[in-house]
C-alpha cells in the first residue's frame, strides 16, 4: 500500500555546490547522482514522513533502492551489484539520506555490513548464492556484531559457536541491529572456542533464531532495529565465512559503510539548510524575510561553509579510496567530523524555522533526530575522536 503524506511539502530540494565540486565528478558520477536524486523525490520525500511517525520501514520503497544502486553499488556485476566506483557509490549514499538517514541505513547494512563481507571473506558459492538476491532486493541482510554488554568494545563479545562435527552451534544475543526484525539472513559475528571471531551466515528460519523488533525510538523511526537471539542454533558449516577472521573481518566492513555515512550525513545537512534557506527568503517578522537578519545570515553562512568543507573531505576521500589508499583513520575522521556538521547544522536549521520547525511539514526535526543515532552507530563521536588521536600520538587511550 501506498501512503502519501498528509502533511510535508513538496520537495523542492536545490543542491548546493558552493565550490563548483560537480566540476570534479564524471559524466557517470553525475547521471547515478542524478538517477538517485530523482528516484528519493519521486519514492522517499511524499510517504517518508507518515513512514516516520509510524515507526515503520516503507518495504515497498525495496525495489527501487535496488534499481538505483543502493544495494551494492561497488560489487562487480558479475554478483549483481552495480560495478560503481567509490565516488558514485558515496554520491547515491548522499541523496538517499537527504531522504532520510533511516532508508540510508538499510542500504548501507545491506551494501557495506552484509553484501561487502560475503563478497570479500565468502568463497564462491556463498557470493553466488547470496549477492545477486541481495543486490536487487529480493532477500534483506542485517549485521550482527554489538550486544547487551559490548557496544564500543566488540571484541569483548561473549555469542560463540562450537562445532559439533558436522555442524555449528551458535549462543547469543545481538542488540542494536538494523533490518534485523525482517531480514533473511544476517552476518553474524561470534567466537569459537579458541576465542577467535568468525563471520556465520545465519538464515531466518533456522530453529532457535529469533529477531525481536526494538520499539519506542525518537530516531530512525523508519528503519526498524531489532535483536537477534541464538538459543542452540544448528548453523551449517559452509555458512562460515572463511577467507578473514579476528576483529578486523567487522572493522573492515565497518570502514566501508563508515564512509558512505560521511556522505549521507551530507545530504541530512543539505537539506536542512536548503529548507532553511528557502524559508528565510519566505518567512515576514518586524516587516522584512528572518534571511534579512544578521543572526540568521549567520547560521545560514556557517552552514553553506561546514557543507563545503565536508563535501570536499569526502571528495577527496573518494579518490583515495578509488586509489586503495584511504586508512581507517581518515575514514573515521570524515564520519566523524560529517555527522557532527550535521546535527549541529539540524539544530540551527530547525531553530530557524521556529515553532514550524519541530512539525512533520518540515523534514529537519526528523533529520535531527535520526542524526542521534547515526553520531552514536558506527563508532560514537567519542570513539572517532580517539582513533584520531590514537592515529596521530601512538597511544590507544580506549583503555
Ligand atoms: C538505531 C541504531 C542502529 C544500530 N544498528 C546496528 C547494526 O545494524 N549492527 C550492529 O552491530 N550495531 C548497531 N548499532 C549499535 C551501535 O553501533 C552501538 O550503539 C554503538 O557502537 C555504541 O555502543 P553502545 O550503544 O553499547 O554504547 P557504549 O559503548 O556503552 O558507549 C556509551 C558512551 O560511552 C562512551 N565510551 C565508550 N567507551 C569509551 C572509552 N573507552 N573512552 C571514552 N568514552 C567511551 C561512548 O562514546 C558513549 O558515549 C545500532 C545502534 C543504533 C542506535
Amino acid at each position: 500500500m501506498t501512503f502519501k503524506s498528509k502533511t510535508m511539502r513538496p520537495d523542492l530540494f536545490q543542491s548546493p555546490d558552493y565550490y563548483l565540486l560537480d566540476e570534479l565528478l564524471s559524466d557517470e558520477h553525475k547521471m547515478v547522482r542524478d538517477a538517485a536524486r530523482a528516484w528519493v523525490k519521486k519514492e522517499v520525500s511524499p510517504i517518508i514522513e507518515d513512514f516516520a511517525q509510524r515507526a515503520e520501514f516503507p518495504k515497498q520503497i525495496v525495489k527501487g533502492l535496488g534499481e538505483i544502486g543502493g544495494f551494492g553499488p561497488y560489487i562487480p556485476v558479475e554478483y549483481g551489484g552495480a560495478g560503481l566506483d567509490q565516488i558514485s557509490y558515496g554520491l547515491i549514499m548522499q541523496e538517499i539520506e537527504r531522504g532520510d538517514s533511516g532508508v540510508r541505513s538499510t542500504s548501507s547494512v545491506q551494501s557495506s555490513l552484509v553484501m561487502y563481507p560475503i563478497w570479500k571473506y565468502g568463497n564462491e558459492e556463498q557470493r553466488m548464492k547470496y549477492l545477486p538476491k541481495l543486490a536487487t532486493g529480493e532477500f534483506i541482510g542485517c549485521f550482527g556484531l554489538t550486544e547487551p554488554d559490548f557496544g564500543s568494545n566488540p571484541g569483548g563479545m561473549v555469542t560463540n559457536f562450537k562445532d559439533m562435527g558436522d555442524h555449528y552451534l551458535l549462543n547469543g544475543a545481538k542488540m542494536w541491529i538494523s533490518n534485523a526484525p525482517f531480514a533473511d539472513i544476517a552476518v553474524v559475528w561470534a567466537k569459537n572456542e579458541e576465542g577467535r571471531i568468525h563471520g556465520l551466515i545465519v538464515e531466518r528460519g533456522m530453529e532457535g533464531f529469533s529477531t525481536p523488533e526494538t520499539h519506542n525510538k525518537w530516531s530512525l523511526r523508519a528503519s526498524a532495529t531489532g535483536e537477534l537471539i541464538f538459543d542452540n542454533v544448528k548453523v551449517p558449516k559452509e555458512n562460515l565465512l572463511p577467507n578473514k577472521s579476528g576483529l578486523g573481518a567487522p572493522l573492515g566492513c565497518l570502514d566501508s559503510a563508515r564512509y558512505g555515512i560521511a556522505w549521507g550525513a551530507i545530504g541530512a545537512a543539505m537539506d536542512c539548510y536548503d529548507t532553511a534557506l528557502r524559508y528565510s527568503k519566505e518567512r515576514i517578522q518586524f516587516d522584512k524575510p528572518i534571511g534579512a537578519t544578521q543572526l540568521q545570515q549567520k547560521k545560514l553562512a556557517e552552514m553553506i561553509t561546514e557543507i563545503t568543507k565536508a563535501q570536499l573531505l569526502t571528495w577527496r576521500l573518494g579518490v583515495l579510496r578509488n586509489e586503495g589508499k584511504a586508512t581507517t583513520a581518515q575514514i573515521s575522521m570524515a564520519k566523524r567530523n560529517n555527522v557532527d556538521m550535521a546535527l549541529t547544522i539540524a539544530r540551527d536549521a530547525r531553530q530557524m524555522l521556529g515553532g514550524m520547525g519541530i512539525t512533520g511539514e518540515y523534514s529537519i526535526m526528523r533529520h535531527m533526530m535520526n542524526l542521534e543515532s547515526v553520531v552514536t552507530y558506527e563508532g560514537t563521536h567519542d570513539i572517532h575522536l580517539l582513533i584520531t588521536g590514537m592515529d596521530v600520538t601512538g597511544f590507544p587511550a580506549f583503555k
